[in-house]
């Protein structure tokens, strides 16, 4: 028999198939290790035959096989042609999605325990042995009993010396490390509300795969999920749950436990490697049938897929932003397709391209417009911040903002400050020079951090000393600007010392759990404040939580970004949707220097069809994305002129294909990037709109061709974030 590997390098020049014999028992999908370049190395084994195009003498055999169990489920074979052609990514880097990292290479095995058990053949021993007697007679009315635990109780001697005169025997087993531990509470399936049972109807129905469900925030869009999944369960196939990373609170995986006991496992970031090992393996064994995640989840090891479920659709961690740069949609769409499922989008703010498939009839579309039990979404009160400064009041918190939390805090219930920057202030500015701090590295300039009085490069996490005078001109007078969540924190305490406050941000998110803590305080009710960046924008569902503060709503108006009204329209209505889901009526307090901006004025309105008509005309009038392409070439290196080097030689090339294609290119430039600066790289792009995606391919080839050692040269299709 013959194996055709792919070796574990994701380069181009080992990126094709390499045989070697093996043994008849092989199975496609296994890991194995080859001899490879008078090395041993890892390999996937994504065929067999019984003939080998190569002279017999030439193949080399496979060196070593792991599990029994072949990793890789016989979709990924398909899955990584398209992946590595869409992508333009080595065959090696596709395959490697659908492994987590930590089970290649070996580095995280399967944990056993042993266990003790009473032979049924007694065997004498001599009356000196006290412990040993003790132990036979410990083991008598027990079934079996742990061996590590044994031999603490009586001494690891006196059990050796047992299993050695045949009086116990030891057996070996797999242990399953249970990231989820206690977490259980029974929750039963609720009773659905009319408009449930109506989306869950249409989606079982529709002839179209794809299904939309734009649902305002607290619509219970998310037992429809839980239902659909269990139906397809039932149904004996299997389901993929994904959502933003930071959605995976211990609330949402209790209530999942829940629900599915057993058969639902986990795949995130916060899980040790060895947890992830196992949740991994149970899905792969077919024990647990539901994966839920964040965006890698959905390289689950599942076959026989029912259902893929994206909640919050719009959400940008579903672009990858490293390599290889995959849309989680676009994974997701190959895999509903190579199933025949169901792909089920959620979203009370679904994005722009999403929401015109729908509304075009080329997706499923069910719209969900009322909260559980018809409670209203929660009353928007604009404060214009401009006419707060006239009136004298220079703080971070408007009039109006101040005697909401009052009453919130009088009232027993929670608030939550939403401020989208981090530190304690934007920059650190000299006034007499105009010297702004800037990272060495990266062409950003510095936040100062309260805390550890210090700057940071929220780029790269250099911190640098706080200034005491200007390092251009030597002045003293070193002023802080714009208003960081830090300070927030600072100014909240000082108008209400009695409320105890959280922050909730990159600084005070660190290690495996670090987010699930803070959140738990807060559901807990053991905080009154919760300040927080847009990880607390998201999904979360705290009953208590009568007020949401947006300071500075209209920041990320300002970047230039087509998506940049969109973008802040799913903010605001994110952040809000978080106030009075439960009993009481909820508010929010929207801070804004611009009240009058269309896209403010949508989103006080909950007007998702406004805003998007609006916004789909601009697009349209404008050729931006959905009517375009945007395709940006990174060039970075760490040398200046070996990029502009590569920078020139993209843009002759594309240049050449603009020329041959005219009517595909919209636009087309070279320049820096706005950071030309991250962690010492130099960076430029060429930037275009295309008409479609006909270029992407050759485009693709000459990022490729451009990559060198020092020179990295990579493709990005509509990217999140174009800084
Ligand atoms: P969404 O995901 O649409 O924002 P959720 O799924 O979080 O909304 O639901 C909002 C609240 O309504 C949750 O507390 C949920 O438990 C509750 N809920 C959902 N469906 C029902 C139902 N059929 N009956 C009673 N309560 C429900
Ligand atoms: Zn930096």
């Amino acid at each position: 028999m013959y194996a055709q590997v792919i070796v574990d390098i994701a380069h181009s020049q080992v990126d094709r198939i390499f045989e070697y014999s093996c043994q008849s028992d092989l199975k496609t999908g296994s890991r194995v290790k080859v001899p490879f370049g008078g090395r041993v190395i890892d390999g996937f084994v994504i065929g067999l035959s019984e003939t080998c195009s190569l002279p017999p003498e030439k193949v080399k055999p496979i060196k070593e096989v792991f599990d029994e169990c072949p990793a890789l489920v016989p979709e990924c074979f398909s899955l990584m042609e398209r992946i590595s052609s869409r992508f333009r990514v080595p065959k090696a880097a596709a395959l490697r999605l659908f492994l987590p990292s930590e089970m290649r290479q070996g580095k995280v095995r399967e944990a056993y325990k042993k266990y003790a058990k009473l032979n049924d053949i007694p065997v004498p021993i001599s009356k000196s042995a006290k412990k040993q007697a003790e132990i036979l007679d410990f083991l008598k009315d027990r079934e079996e009993y742990e061996f590590t635990a044994l031999c603490d109780k009586f001494g690891r001697g006196a059990v050796n010396a047992l299993v050695e005169k045949g009086a116990i025997s030891i057996e070996k087993r797999q242990i399953k490390r249970n990231p989820l531990g206690g977490v259980y509470s029974e929750e039963l399936p609720k009773t659905l509300t009319y408009s449930q049972a109506n989306a869950i109807e249409s989606i079982e129905n529709s002839p179209k795969s794809v299904h939309l469900i734009h649902g305002v925030t607290g619509s219970g869009k998310t037992e429809i999920y839980l239902q659909i999944i269990a139906r397809e369960i039932a149904k004996g196939k299997t389901a993929i749950f994904l959502v933003p990373e930071i959605s995976l609170t211990p609330q949402m995986l209790a209530q999942l436990r829940a629900r599915f006991k057993g058969e639902a496992a986990i795949l995130h970031s916060g899980l040790s490697a060895g947890e992830k090992f196992d949740e991994w393996w149970r899905l792969r064994s077919g024990e647990a049938k539901i994966a839920i995640g964040a965006r890698s989840a959905i390289f689950a090891p599942l076959e026989n897929l029912g259902a893929i479920i994206i909640d919050e659709e719009h959400d940008t961690s579903y672009v990858s932003e490293t390599a290889p740069r995959y849309s989680t949609l676009d994974v997701a769409k190959m895999r509903a397709e190579y199933n025949g499922c169901k792909l089920i989008l959620g979203s009370a703010t679904p994005s722009v391209e999403s929401y015109i498939e729908a509304s075009e009839g080329r997706y499923n579309l069910i719209t969900l417009t009322e909260r559980i039990n018809k409670k209203p979404l929660p009353e928007i009160i604009i404060s214009d911040m401009r006419r707060e400064v006239r009136r004298g009041n220079n703080s971070a918190f408007s009039k109006a903002l101040r005697d909401e939390l009052d009453e919130t805090l009088k009232s027993g219930n929670q608030a939550i400050i939403f401020l989208n920057r981090r530190g304690y202030a934007k920059t650190v500015i000299c006034r007499d020079c105009g010297y702004v701090a800037k990272c060495n590295d990266c062409d950003v300039s510095l936040a100062y951090h309260s805390e550890e009085n210090c700057l940071k490069c929220h780029y790269c996490g250099a911190k640098y000393k706080m200034l005491t005078a200007c390092p251009e001109c030597g002045g003293t007078h070193v002023r802080l600007g714009g208003t960081g969540t830090q300070r927030v924190v600072v100014d909240l305490k000082e108008l209400f010392p009695a409320a105890r406050i959280i922050r909730m941000d990159n600084d005070t998110v660190s290690g495996k759990d670090g987010h699930y803590k803070i959140l738990h305080k807060f559901a807990n009710k053991e905080v009154d404040i919760l300040v927080g960046t847009q990880m607390i924008a998201k999904g979360h569902d705290f009953p208590s939580v009568t007020l949401v503060g947006i300071l500075d709503a209209d920041m990320s108006l300002y970047f230039s970004d087509y998506r940049s009204g969109e973008r802040t329209f799913q903010l605001i209505t994110q952040v809000s949707g978080r106030s009075g889901r439960a009993d009481d009526k909820g508010k929010v307090v929207l801070q804004t220097c611009c009240p009058e901006n269309y896209i403010l004025r949508y989103a006080v309105n909950y007007d998702y069809l406004g805003f998007f008509k609006n916004e789909i005309e601009v697009r349209k009038a404008t050729k931006f994305p959905p009517y375009s392409l945007i395709c940006r070439v990174m060039v970075t290196s760490e040398n200046d002129a070996l990029a502009l080097e590569a920078l020139k030689g993209v843009y002759l090339e594309i240049e050449e294909l603009r020329k041959k294609y005219s009517q595909e290119f919209l636009f087309l430039n070279r320049m820096h990037s706005p950071i030309k600066r991250i962690q010492s790289k130099h960076r430029y792009q060429v930037l275009m709109r295309l008409s479609g995606d006909k270029m992407l391919e050759s485009i693709y080839d000459i990022a490729v061709k451009y990559t060198s050692g020092n020179c990295l040269v990579y493709v990005e299709e509509n990217p999140a974030n174009l800084s």
